[in-house]
């Protein structure tokens, strides 16, 4: 499979009911402390393993692994409705109940040759790829998170009164958060316009995901935290949705890398080779 194209449809795997699966207990940053194996038999491969924090592994079609082979990474096409292939225990989470992920198991799945995704070794060098384009993906869901923050911290702030007057014209300390929102927002969607064009133009954006990401977290969860506070005892409330945006937000620290994992490409990216 060409692994170009693949990466366009591993970032749509969300609505394509696919998965991926480079996480296991004990990393999600390092290949090197992989545990799943991948050893070659007649016409194919039989994959042994677990995998961790999966995002639809309960419920996909298809999952895409990344497993040892030997010292390498490689990357496999497996069937959830295959032998050997057991969904494990779900995950809750702080900020959703709705999302399917969890444990998997693999014992002694057996893939055809076809189904390994590039070659033999080049698994990690395709993770990368997919988790830039990933990366900048996941930042547009954040410019529209914290888009909404604002516009209910404005409504908030025009609306709630204080002896008679509107927040947001008596107090300077809430004008201060709303200004800081509204800048943090526009360096966010400024940054990820300049990032997708650069992926229309072709460009290398390898470093440019990864410091994408780490502004989007950083800003997100300021701006969904000034929100809160502007909305105070409503902002934890359930009743009210800035409390559920905090909570979104805090998925943008983990989800497609750590931030400090962000940092560590980004500054490699800026150092160059030594
Ligand atoms: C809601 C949700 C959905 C997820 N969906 C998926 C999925 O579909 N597929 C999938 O494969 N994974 C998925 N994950 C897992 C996620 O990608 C990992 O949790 C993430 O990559 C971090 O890995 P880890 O938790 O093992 O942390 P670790 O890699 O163990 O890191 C622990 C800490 O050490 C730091 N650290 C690690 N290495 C370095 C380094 N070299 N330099 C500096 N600091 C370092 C990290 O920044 C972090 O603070 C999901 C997680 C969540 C919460």
């Amino acid at each position: 499979m060409h692994y170009v194209s693949l990466s366009c449809f591993l970032v749509s795997f969300t609505f394509l009911l696919q998965a991926l699966a480079f996480t296991e207990d004990n990393t999600g940053s390092d290949p090197a402390q992989l545990k799943t194996v991948a050893e070659k038999a007649d016409g194919g491969w039989i994959i042994n393993g677990s995998k961790r924090f999966i995002t639809h592994s309960g419920i996909c079609d298809h999952m895409f692994i990344f497993t040892k082979t030997g010292d390498n990474i490689t990357a496999f096409l497996v069937e959830s409705k295959n032998r050997g292939y057991i969904v494990g225990k779900r995950k809750s989470f702080v900020h959703t109940k709705a999302l399917d992920n969890g444990d998997v198991y693999f014992e002694d799945y057996f893939a055809p040759d076809d189904h390994i995704i590039g070659k033999v070794g080049q698994g990690f060098e395709i993770l990368l790829r997919t988790e830039a384009i990933g990366k900048i993906a996941f930042s547009s869901i954040f410019v529209g998170v914290g888009k909404r923050a604002i516009d209910l911290s404005i409504n908030y702030a025009k609306t709630r009164t204080h002896r008679g007057i509107p927040i947001g014209h008596k107090f300077q300390m809430t004008q201060v958060k709303l200004a800081n929102m509204m800048t943090n927002l526009n360096a966010m969607s400024a940054y990820l316009y300049q990032v997708c064009a650069k992926v229309d133009r072709g460009e290398d954006i390898f470093m440019d995901a990864a410091a994408l990401k780490l502004l989007v977290a950083s800003d997100i969860k300021e701006i969904t935290y000034d929100a809160m506070e502007i909305h105070g005892a409503y902002g934890l409330s359930e009743e009210y949705d800035v409390a559920n945006l905090y909570r979104i937000a805090i998925i943008a620290q983990v989800v497609m890398g750590s931030i400090d994992i962000q940092r560590v490409i980004t500054a490699k990216g800026m150092l160059g080779n030594e």
